[in-house]
This record gives structure tokens, C-alpha cells and sequence, in this order.
């Protein structure tokens, strides 16, 4: 059973792109109430379930509470936008080091769709001064946005530091609504 509806979506875009494989860390962004933890959990084999397979890590942040899940460590209250939590992280992670960094993060609907879009945006440029210390070269970066004025900048920044951007809107997301995610593979280092 997951804890939220948002698992479907991502187990739609793992079963085709095939993200999380046994063994390897992932960093899940905006991760309350945890069903996208949950699937990571399965597909890295971060519990252990399957003794033949390598066990892998899963870290989940968090402004809200995340309630406990076996084979996850969570970073509740924490906002990943800032340098703190990035410290948090790279002692957390395995070499301090992940294969996968998953956001699903969402600011608080103002009602101003342009409004919204310029916050979400933003958060997601901050994924880029993660990514730049803790994602190991070949990694990947899924994450949500919104359609807007600030989208093609977006993608451009990911496109300087990853070989492979696409937009996806999975089927399980609403028709209806603004949001997509961007799915940037093979990270490099950005050059300095
Ligand atoms: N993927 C989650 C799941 O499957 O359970 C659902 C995520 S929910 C759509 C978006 C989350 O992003 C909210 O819980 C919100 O608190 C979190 N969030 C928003 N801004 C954040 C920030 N700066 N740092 C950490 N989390 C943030």
C-alpha cells in the first residue's frame, strides 16, 4: 500500500527509463508523505528484501514530517534548497555520493499559477547546486515543474550539464493540471 496517489507516477516513468536499480542511491526531494520513498525503497533494495540483489540507500527531505519507512533515512524539517541540508546529505550518502536525485517538491499553492511556477522553478535551479555536489558523473535527475515563462531556462541549465533532457507528463498525472517533470540523464561535471 503507498501512501499517496504520486507512487503511480513514478513507477510509470522507472518501468519505461529504469532509474532505480538494486545497489544504488537515490535523494528524494520533497518526500512526505514518502510513496515516492517507498517505490525507491523497493527498486534499490534499500531494505535488503532481496539478499541477492546489492542494497542500496534512500534519502528523503522534507519541510513536513515524513513518517518512518523501513530502508529510508528521512531528513524531516529540512528545506533542500539551502547549503545545511546539502552538508546533511553528503554525510548521509554512501562516499557521500548518489546515482539518482528525485524531486517531486511543490511550494505551497498560492492560487497565481505564474507566481507558483516562478517558486517551483527556482527550487529546481537549486537542484542543479546539489546535483553539482553529490551526483556522480552518469546520474540522473528527475524532476517536477511547471509549464511557465521560466521552463526553457530550466531545461537549457540541464541541458549544460546533462547529455540527455526530456519533458515527461505521465499518464497518472492530471490532464488538467500545469505540471510535468523533466527527466535530465548521464550527468557531467559542469565545467568551472
Ligand atoms: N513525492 C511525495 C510522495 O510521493 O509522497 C509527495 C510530494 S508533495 C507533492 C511535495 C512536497 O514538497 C511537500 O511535502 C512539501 O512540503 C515539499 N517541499 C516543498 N518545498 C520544499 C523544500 N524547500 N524543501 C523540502 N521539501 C519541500
Amino acid at each position: 500500500n503507498f501512501r499517496c496517489r504520486s507512487a503511480f507516477k513514478l513507477l510509470e516513468i522507472d518501468d519505461k527509463f529504469r532509474l532505480l536499480q538494486p545497489g544504488c542511491s537515490v535523494v528524494d526531494c520533497g518526500a512526505a508523505p514518502g510513496a515516492w520513498s517507498q517505490v525507491a525503497v523497493h527498486r534499490v533494495n534499500s531494505a535488503g528484501t532481496d539478499p541477492a540483489a546489492p542494497p542500496g540507500t534512500v534519502v528523503g527531505i522534507d519541510l513536513l514530517h515524513i513518517p518512518p519507512l523501513d530502508g529510508a533515512y528521512f531528513l524531516s524539517c529540512h528545506d533542500v534548497t539551502i547549503p545545511p541540508t546539502h552538508a546533511k546529505l553528503l554525510e548521509l550518502l554512501p562516499g557521500g555520493q548518489a546515482h539518482v536525485i528525485l524531486s517531486d517538491m511543490a511550494p505551497n499553492a498560492s492560487g497565481f499559477r505564474e507566481m507558483d511556477h516562478v517558486k517551483l522553478v527556482t527550487m529546481c535551479f537549486s537542484l542543479l547546486d546539489l546535483a553539482e555536489k553529490i551526483l556522480l558523473p552518469g546520474g540522473s535527475l528527475l524532476c517536477k515543474y511547471s509549464d511557465g515563462i521560466l521552463a526553457h531556462e530550466l531545461q537549457e541549465k540541464l541541458s549544460r550539464v546533462f547529455n540527455s533532457v526530456q519533458t515527461l507528463k505521465p499518464k497518472a498525472s492530471r490532464k488538467d493540471s500545469a505540471e510535468r517533470y523533466f527527466l535530465a540523464r548521464i550527468y557531467k561535471k559542469p565545467e568551472k
